[in-house]
This record gives C-alpha cells, structure tokens and sequence, in this order.
C-alpha cells in the first residue's frame, strides 16, 4: 500500500529500528526492493533522485513505481530524492509521488529555510511529507569540489522548527557515491542533533558503510537510510556474471531482479526493518 514518510518513520523512531529508502532506475531494480520488503515483511520507501531522471524519465518510472507501491501487501513510501529544482519536486507530486526531498543543503543558511519552508507548505496540500538537509553530504567521486558540512545540532532544532519538514537528512561524515577510503561518523554529533529535535532523521550516503556503523547510527536515532549504489552495483555485477552464460536480456531480468533483492534484503536484515510491515 501507498503510505508516506510519517506512517512508516513515526514507528521506526519509536522501536529503534530504520527504514531503508532504495532508488530505482528500472523495473528490475524496483521488483527487486519490492519484493525484499514483502518477504522480509518490511516498510520500504522506494523512489528515484532527480539527478537520476537523465537515466530514466520521472514520469515513466512513476508508471512503474506508483501502482506498484500501491499494489504491495507492505507499506511502501514512494519518494523522490533529491529534488533540486522546484518544478521536477512539483512534477513528482503531480504523479503521485508521496514525499519529496527538497535539497537546498548547498544554499546559505537562510534561504534553505526560507525555500525548504515554502515548499513544506506546498506539499503537503498534496498530502506528502518532506524531507530537508542542512549541513551537506558531500560525493565521493568529487570530494574537492563538493565538500562535507557538518550539521550543527542549533541548526538543526532551529531549521526544523521554522520549515515543518517531516525528516531530516544530516550530515555526519558520509559521502554519496564509492566510497575511497573508510569514512569516519561522528556519532556524538549525531546523539546531540538527535536530542535537539524530534523529527526522524535521515543517513545519506550509507553505500559502502560497515554493519556496525549502521547499527551505530540507527541506534544513535537514524531512522531512514538511503540507498543507491549498493543496488545498482548489484544489478550491474549480476549481468557481468551471468553475460558469458546466456546473452539474452529475458536470462539476464531475473538475475537483476534477484541481485536487488538480496542485496536490499542485506539492508534491510541490517537496519532491523524485517517484521515491522
Ligand atoms: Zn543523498
């Protein structure tokens, strides 16, 4: 069924355990998360990042994702990522999308509030939730150019009062993207943002991350995990292996689709979202 980020978050924050946002490029990624959440009977939240629209139109992968989120026996947020511009986050909502980020994480201060509270607003006359970021999480493959900013736990009580978002992506030492060498998280960070609000809060970057690193920040109050990378690798290794052995793309789609989702079971397993559909 089709749900937002407040039915599924509001729980997870309560019981200690995270939901894991899984972004899909094609059918077989997105048959492969859902069908990981309805085995492990899991909340999923499910999406694409507008920087990945060039790949596939938001508007075609929407015919894929919205029936299929409503058609599931477990609750699956439809999401879209990293909205950037205005009017790609109204077109998500416009199809049906039931929550939206609005990354305005490399604006000054201020006119992330000031943007990111417009935009609440707007959305949720739809009826969807919003997620915002402050502070920034960098990318990997860019690490000058694009460079982390921490988030202040000040910041953060005073950006989430004055926007109304429903989630909150922090930064705290992750990067999007491959990770080069072993990132380092600032937990005590994370434990003081998490005391100053009360919204959930959101990990970016978590491809590449240990076990324990997971169970670390879900434990120090991370209740929604993204994910890409992870998956899309699993995709694209699972067409390596088995191209030499059937070279046909009606061999290739189940392996796809069952390389997502043992790998977004691993996620799953890990952020303890099993059970809790
Ligand atoms: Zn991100």
């Amino acid at each position: 069924m089709l749900v937002t980020l407040n039915d599924v978050l509001k729980d997870a924050q309560r019981n200690h355990y995270g939901v894991g946002l899984f972004n899909t490029i094609n059918l077989e990624m997105a048959r492969g998360v859902i069908e990981a959440a309805e085995e492990l009977d899991s909340p999923v939240i499910i999406g694409t990042a507008e920087s990945l629209t060039k790949f596939t139109p938001l508007k075609e992968l929407s015919w894929l994702l919205r029936p299929m989120a409503e058609e599931a026996s477990v609750p699956v947020v439809l999401h879209f990522d990293h909205g950037l511009t205005e009017p790609k986050i109204i077109e998500a909502l416009k199809l049906g999308f039931s929550s939206i980020m609005y990354d305005c994480s490399t604006f000054p201060y201020e006119e992330n509030v000031e943007r990111v509270a417009r935009m609440t607003e707007f959305a949720h006359m739809f009826g969807a939730t919003v997620e915002g970021e402050l502070g920034h999480v960098g990318a990997n493959d860019n690490p000058d150019a694009d460079v982390d900013m921490y988030t202040t736990p000040q910041e953060a009580a005073d950006y989430a009062a004055r926007t109304g978002i429903d989630a909150l992506a922090v930064a705290i030492g992750t990067a999007h993207g491959e990770y080069r060498e072993k990132p380092v998280l600032d937990l005590e960070r994370l434990a003081e943002i998490r005391a100053a609000v009360d919204v959930p809060l959101v990990l970016h970057g978590g491809s590449g991350l240990s076990d324990e690193d997971f169970r670390n920040c879900i434990k120090g109050g991370i209740c929604k995990v993204n994910i890409y990378t992870d998956i899309n690798l699993a995709a694209a290794h699972a067409v390596a292996a088995y191209y030499n052995e059937s070279r046909k793309m009606d061999r290739l789609i189940p392996e796809m689709v069952a390389a997502v989702k043992a790998a977004t079971i691993e996620k799953m397993m890990i952020f303890g979202s099993q059970g809790k559909a």
